[in-house]
């Protein structure tokens, strides 16, 4: 008798895909594989059937701890988020709404009024140190807000988080994370100019060759995208100069490519048109122009840091090696 290999084999599989082997199968749902195990009521628990708490993972049947069946399943509530959205699709449109998301929208209009707030106060006479304080402590916020941004998009979250906590500390250190993060990528546009001979005198003096230009694009331009390499390095693997390491930056360039140019471009084009929007609005209509130009401004850098973690997340594992070694 003949036997068709190809039929049977093609039968088989189908059975393994559908009804998994008894040893893997979820206690409550034959058709489905276990992903982990109750610590508890030792039930074999699928997908569905594991909770996610604040960071552990819980057995719906009995609520005790699920444990992971292989090393590659997650462990905790924000490994398997993280897990969850590398593999869902999240395409460069669905992060342009990133800002105005859920809950998010209250968050971003918050901000952008806050901003634009201080804009129009610093018109005013007589508020100079005033003033000071409200943007220090705005900018301590945002320092702070930015890297949660990027932080909470690694771990798989599509929406907003909430305001920091007003921790002086912590928040001044995310303010001096990000001071490291403009320095370093002053590091290209710096360099270059420097090894091709041309001065801020020459360029007052409108004496800049092509070579000196070229040197200043390609200068900004590596500057920007290791500006997106260093403040993603700072705001997920939290080491003490993290910023400095121009050696780990570099490498990463090549890890991201695609997703980087992707994240450059976004930065470059908005910069742009909220500069010149700016400068056109603002010449007949201060306050609407403040307005316009805080609600770009702060839509350019939420949605920034959000495609820099999504751009973290999609090349976790590689990021992880490079990172931590
Ligand atoms: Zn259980
Ligand atoms: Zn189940």
């Amino acid at each position: 008798m003949a036997i068709d290999r190809g039929a049977s084999v093609g039968a088989a599989f189908r059975r393994m895909r559908y009804h998994p082997p008894m040893a893997h199968r979820c206690a409550t749902h034959a058709d489905s594989t276990a992903t982990h195990r109750c610590d508890g009521c030792s039930e074999l628990l699928c997908e569905e059937c594991v909770e996610e708490g604040h960071s552990l993972l819980f057995c719906k049947l009995c609520g005790e701890m699920a444990l992971p069946l292989a090393s590659g399943q997650a462990t905790t509530s924000p490994e398997r988020q993280r897990q969850r959205a590398r593999s869902a699709p999240y395409s460069l449109w669905d992060a342009l709404g990133y800002p105005l998301r859920g809950s998010g929208v209250w968050l971003f209009g918050t901000y952008v009024g806050l901003v634009a707030l201080l804009g129009g106060l610093s018109l005013l006479p007589g508020l100079g140190l005033a003033f000071i304080f409200v943007s220090l402590a705005l900018s301590l916020m945002l320092s702070g807000l930015l890297l949660s941004i990027v932080r909470s998009t690694a771990n798989g979250n599509n929406e907003l988080p909430g305001w920091p906590d007003w921790d002086f500390y912590v928040l001044l250190r995310d303010l001096l994370q990000l001071i490291s993060v403009f320095v370093v990528s002053a590091v290209p546009v710096v360099g270059l100019l420097y090894l091709a001979g041309c001065g801020v005198v020459g360029l007052a003096l409108g004496q800049w060759s092509l070579m000196c230009w070229l040197a200043f694009g390609v200068g900004l331009a590596l500057g920007a995208a290791l500006w997106v390499v260093a403040l993603g390095s700072v705001a997920l693997y939290d080491a003490p100069f993290s910023a400095f390491r121009l050696d780990l930056h570099l490498a990463a360039l090549g890890v991201f490519r695609g997703s980087l140019i992707q994240v450059v471009i976004f930065l470059v084009v908005l910069t742009l048109a909220s500069e010149i929007l700016q400068a056109v609005v603002l010449l007949g209509l201060p306050l609407v122009g403040s307005l316009v130009a805080s609600a770009i401004g702060t839509y350019t850098l939420f949605t920034g840091a959000h495609l820099i973690g999504v751009m973290f997340r999609q090349h976790a594992d590689a990021a992880d090696e490079l990172y931590i070694g």
